[in-house]
């Protein structure tokens, strides 16, 4: 009789009747996590993803090396913390509001939850492109509208489509550009109840434009209403996924049934919980991050190329010719920027990162484009 202790993996898949056909596959070590992001190689300056290179505040790294005691524990009593404080901090009931794994995951569920029976999606170009990847899957036509000439959503256009979601980030990522809020507001008010709207406002901590405000406030107006918030950006805890939904409590009830339990882990939620009380850190990045945006507009308007007005921590570069060649002569200099987006081929979007990463950036701009 077979000893289980000392079965081997050929032997395990022979009971499982695979005989030796598992031999082609990968290695379950090697497995990747989905994801569109390039690999940074050793020693490269990563300026692709929208990152913040500073990290978690003090204040958050502390209150995660206390909640490693607690690691043993489901996240129900951490989760119901962070939800008081972000209920209050919001002003909203905690019944509005719902913890991701990072707000990837909030987009995720308004795809499962909103576009049953035909439903369509309709969305910017360019813009994040993952709610329309999940959307896509679950087998629901993408209308995509063109950015206007401001580089604004187009949201007659959006509004035309007749969708069961309709996805505006504002600012959008790639353009780091806003869609004015007068102009939100009363496309919020003119769409019908069967159109559910998530508004995404992964950077909205970086805006410093008076056209601009977040819609959470209006969350309790419109039944309709999604807005997804993150800690990847401002508060630089990207690697620790965590995010959330606004909406009101119908909202929110549908979105959950469509998750996992306990995506969420107790070393991000006592980090975003920090976070969120910690005002001063996100003043602080947002100046930060201000007044390096414009030296390095300033150093790549001297170079000749022109720069989409940026409300972000990213900036979007006209590079006046196709921009593949040159994401590869940077990344052959050790620097790595944005993918390219079709509907905009010739620009570059670059992350704002530390002034020394700005500096490589720069030298192997001007390099690459010389
Ligand atoms: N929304 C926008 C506009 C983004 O740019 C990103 C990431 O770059 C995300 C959502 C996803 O962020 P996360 O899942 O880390 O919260």
């Amino acid at each position: 009789m077979a000893n289980a202790g000392v079965i081997s993996r050929r032997g395990f898949a022979r009971l499982l009747g695979v005989g030796v056909a598992t031999a082609g596959l990968r290695p379950l070590g090697a497995a990747r996590a989905v994801s569109l992001r390039p690999r940074a190689p050793e020693g490269a300056v990563r300026l692709s993803s929208n990152e913040n290179p500073y990290g978690p505040s003090p204040a958050a790294l502390a209150a995660i090396r206390e909640a490693c005691s607690l690691a043993w524990r489901y996240p129900d009593e951490a989760a119901d913390l962070l939800l008081a404080d972000l209920a209050k901090h919001h002003g909203v009931p905690a019944e509005c509001l719902l913890l991701g794994a990072g707000s990837s995951e909030i987009l995720k569920l308004a795809a499962s939850a909103c576009l049953d029976g035909g439903k369509k999606l309709a969305m910017a170009d360019p813009s994040f492109e993952a709610l329309g990847n999940y959307a896509r899957v679950r087998g629901a036509e993408v209308v995509k509208v063109p950015l206007d000439a401001t580089f604004a959503h187009d949201l007659p256009a959006l509004a035309a489509a007749s969708a069961g979601l309709v996805y505006l980030c504002n600012p959008n990522n790639p353009t780091a550009s806003l869609t004015p809020k007068a102009k939100v507001r009363a496309f919020l008010e003119a769409q019908p109840a069967t159109t559910a709207v998530l508004v995404d406002e992964a950077y909205h901590h970086y805006v410093d434009s008076a056209d601009y405000e977040s819609v959470v406030p209006l969350v309790q107006a419109h039944p309709n209403l999604i807005v997804a918030r993150t800690f990847s950006k401002i508060y630089g805890m990207a690697g620790l996924r965590l995010g959330y939904a606004i909406a009101q409590p119908a909202v929110i009830k549908k979105l959950a049934e469509q998750g996992a339990w306990d995506s969420v882990n107790v070393l991000a939620l006592a980090a975003a919980r920090a976070s969120v009380n910690d005002a001063a850190y996100a003043a602080e990045g947002k100046k930060r991050n201000a007044a390096l945006r414009a030296e390095v507009v300033g150093a790549v308007s001297a170079l000749g190329f022109k720069v989409i007005p940026s409300q972000a921590n990213f900036i979007m570069i006209d590079a006046k010719k196709p921009v593949v060649p040159i994401i590869t002569a940077l990344k052959d200099r050790g620097v790595l920027v944005g993918r390219l987006f079709p509907a905009l081929p010739q620009h570059l979007r670059v992350t704002i990162g530390t002034p020394e990463q700005m500096h490589r950036f720069l030298e192997a701009f001007s390099s690459a484009m010389g």
